[in-house]
């Protein structure tokens, strides 16, 4: 996912499918016209790499020129399209073809046949890399599509928002329904709350641990804080009961968050199920659970380093640390067949520099936005 401006994008078309549909109406071009010298007309300023790349796969005689249109302001077309830059190239006679990055309304369209019926062309064609047929209401048909897309806001590829985005190699759908929910699965000292740092500035999301929270609690004395306190002590898991509850409780108190990272929740299936049926009262859901795998020697090994400068009770002590390896073994394991049959389950090898884990999260994450997108 990235972010222009106030508005976040998901994945939606890789530099591969691009080039294929580049590669397409460039041989349905050539297949029309290779036996003359066509005028190319690219607009601008979207058109720009399409028009490059385009070029590239035309592997006959041509000419190309460009001209410059503008209707858009931010998202959403203006209706008023102004021509900037004219027409130059002596056109009569010729047969000219528009090279478009995007057909949406076909507004700017209507204004470019208005410009090329004036002249003297011999014929005049369309090609567009991308096509929202859903919303053109053009007269005019469009005589190459590259890809038909649905009526939503791209950017990438020379497209912008607001100048934004034209230097992407791919292109990115604005991702209308922020809300994305992601479970952060492992062993203690697999790097969760790491991790879950930088992912939710990534994409917006209120970090919940539950580990965290239980931790608060016992400082500041609190009933919950109380309770949890035997169990946390000596490494076991907290009552499902009372774990649920507070999770809840969190969530509520976050109403305005664009989406969740649960990280150290769920760990027994009983509170997986809470977790669907809590959220699917919310109309929300899991998107993904990655879960981020290490070895226990390895995990033991952190887990002691990062008692010496937390001062947690439960990373100092190697039998404790087992012990929450064996809850974790015991309880939290049959969470990846129970994510598993949803689809849902994602591993990422948790060893190596936090930079290179978290690359591999945000690739997973990315691939999960995409296939929903
Ligand atoms: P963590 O910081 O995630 O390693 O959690 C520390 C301790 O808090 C665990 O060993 C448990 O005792 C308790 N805890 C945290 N999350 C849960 C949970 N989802 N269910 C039960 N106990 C939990």
């Amino acid at each position: 996912m990235i972010k222009l401006h106030d508005k976040q994008f998901r994945p939606y078309l890789d530099e591969a499918a691009i080039q294929e549909a580049v590669k397409k109406i460039a041989q349905e071009v050539a297949r029309d016209y290779k036996h003359e010298v066509p005028i190319f007309v690219g607009v601008l300023n979207g058109a720009f790499m399409f028009v490059s790349d385009f070029l590239k796969e035309y592997k006959h005689h041509c000419e190309v020129t460009f001209v410059k249109l503008s209707s858009y302001q931010g998202l959403t077309s203006t209706g008023i399209v102004e021509t900037l830059l004219d027409i130059s190239e002596d056109i009569e006679g010729r047969s000219v073809i528009i090279l478009e990055d995007i057909i949406d309304t076909g507004r700017t369209l209507q204004q470019l046949v208005h410009l090329f019926s004036k002249s003297n062309v011999k014929e005049f064609k369309i090609a567009s890399l991308f096509y929202k047929s859903e919303i053109y209401n053009g007269e005019y048909n469009i005589d190459y599509v590259g890809i038909e897309i649905p009526n939503s806001f791209i950017v990438g590829y020379g497209l912008d928002y607001k100048e934004l985005g034209r230097n992407l190699r791919e292109v990115y759908q604005l991702n209308q329904n922020n809300m994305i929910n992601l479970v952060l699965f492992g062993k203690p000292g697999a790097g969760k709350g790491t991790q879950a740092g930088f992912l939710k500035e990534k994409y917006n999301l209120k970090h919940i641990s539950t580990g965290d929270v239980f931790r608060y609690n016992m400082k500041n004395g609190t009933e919950l804080g109380k309770l949890a306190q035997s169990y946390i002590d000596k490494g076991e898991l907290v009552p499902d009961e009372v774990t649920i509850d507070m999770l809840k409780a969190e969530v509520e108190k976050s109403g305005d968050a664009e989406g969740f990272i649960f990280d150290g929740f769920p760990r027994t299936v009983a509170q997986a199920k809470a977790l669907d049926n809590f959220l699917e009262s919310k109309e929300m859901q899991v998107d993904a659970t990655i879960a981020l795998e290490a070895d226990d020697d390895i995990l033991v090994a952190r887990l002691l380093e990062r008692g010496k400068e937390s001062g947690r009770s439960d990373d100092q002590d190697e039998a404790k640390i087992r012990n929450r390896f064996d809850e974790y073994n015991q309880k939290t394991a049959a969470l990846k067949e129970y994510y598993n049959r949803q689809g849902k389950f994602h591993t990422v090898n948790g060893i190596g520099g936090i930079s290179e884990i978290t690359e591999r999260l945000l690739t997973v994450i990315d691939e999960v936005l995409k296939v929903q997108g």
